[in-house]
């Protein structure tokens, strides 16, 4: 168990330190026991500084953004949560190879819908997908055909030991919802990012973003969760196995495997993380009886789990 120095950081951070947080308010699933303290950040300058402190005390943090890819345990956890809402954006139409500039606190459907709004293509696909721009370039998010592999020009990048660093996208090798940053788990903290963009209409990239939401509204259930808990297989699809095992609508607590889409586990009000977790092992445990295949999480464990 680490023991977080609570009396330096209360010096260094003031009243911006917000002592046991409980995550379930930052999360979209809705669980989480408390984090050690929260320390909401409003700029970039202020994430590099903040992680700067943190690293020099030695004091084990995560950087927040939406929280709709992760799963934090009922224990809590011994670190301090810095939550991200940096979110200034700017979008240059003017140049020949237009450019679209977030920072990784921004809202990525926010980024994608501005990015339409001004004529430009090639964002469509993230106008759904929850999340900050840090989480999606964190874990290559991706939609509807692409992804940030597709989409990113390149990320500015905070290294524990190294700085600052402009990262071309080819750095993060990314793989399906994987970067190199997710699997070599980095001490690094994303700051900005540049995604590639084209010229078009309003009218085209407007309708792009509709068939998506569209789409997505048909297939996807409502409710508190993190979207879709396991990766595809090559050459299949998690929610089809996981149905195939006859689990749809399979509860634990108070969480249930989606009746309308079986990759999704919807909290249904005061659900414990621990009840995902059991229905996650429930699928990963018949899925592989049935079928021989072992589904890999797409959201991330973080804290203690059984
Ligand atoms: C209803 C629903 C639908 C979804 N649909 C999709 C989908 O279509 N496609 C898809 O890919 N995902 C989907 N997701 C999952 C999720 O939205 C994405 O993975 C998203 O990119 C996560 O962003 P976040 O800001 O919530 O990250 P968080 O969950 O807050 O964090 C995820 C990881 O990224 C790290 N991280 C975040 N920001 C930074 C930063 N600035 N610097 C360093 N590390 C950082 C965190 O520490 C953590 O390890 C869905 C989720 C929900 C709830």
């Amino acid at each position: 168990m680490t023991q977080i120095p609570m009396d330096d950081l209360r010096q260094e951070f003031g009243s911006r330190l917000q002592e046991n947080i409980c995550m379930a308010n930052y999360t979209t699933a809705r669980v989480g026991g408390n984090a050690a303290g929260l320390v909401s950040i409003h700029t970039v300058e202020d994430l590099a500084d903040a992680a700067k402190i943190l690293w020099d005390l030695s004091v084990p943090f995560i950087v927040l953004g939406s929280g709709s890819n992760i799963l934090v345990g009922d224990k809590g956890l011994d670190k301090i949560v810095l939550h991200n809402r940096a979110h200034n954006l700017k979008i240059d139409t003017k140049s020949d190879t237009p450019q679209v500039f977030a920072e990784s606190g921004a809202i990525l459907g926010t980024v994608a819908r501005q990015s339409a709004l001004r004529g430009l293509t090639g964002l469509e696909w993230a106008a759904p997908v929850p999340g900050t721009v840090g989480g999606a370039v964190y874990g290559n998010a991706g939609a509807h055909g692409s992804d940030m592999h597709e989409s990113l020009k390149m990320a500015k990048i905070l290294h524990k030991t190294r700085g600052i660093e402009e990262w071309p996208v080819e750095k993060l090798a990314y793989q399906y919802r994987s970067s190199v940053l997710k699997r070599e788990k980095m001490p690094v903290v994303i700051l900005t990012a540049v995604f590639n963009a084209l010229k078009s209409t309003r009218e085209d990239a407007w309708e792009k973003i509709s068939v998506n939401q569209a789409y997505r509204k048909g297939t996807q259930p409502p409710g508190a969760s993190m979207g879709s808990m396991f990766k595809n297989p090559v050459g299949d699809y998690a929610g089809r196995l996981i149905e195939a095992s006859g689990l749809k609508g399979r509860r634990s607590g108070k969480a249930m495997i989606s009746p309308i889409h079986a990759n999704f586990i919807i909290n249904l009000g005061g659900a414990s993380a621990q009840d995902i977790w059991t229905l996650m092992k429930t699928a990963q445990d018949l899925v592989s009886e049935k079928f021989g295949i072992l589904l890999e999480p797409e959201i991330e464990l973080i804290g203690d789990f059984d």
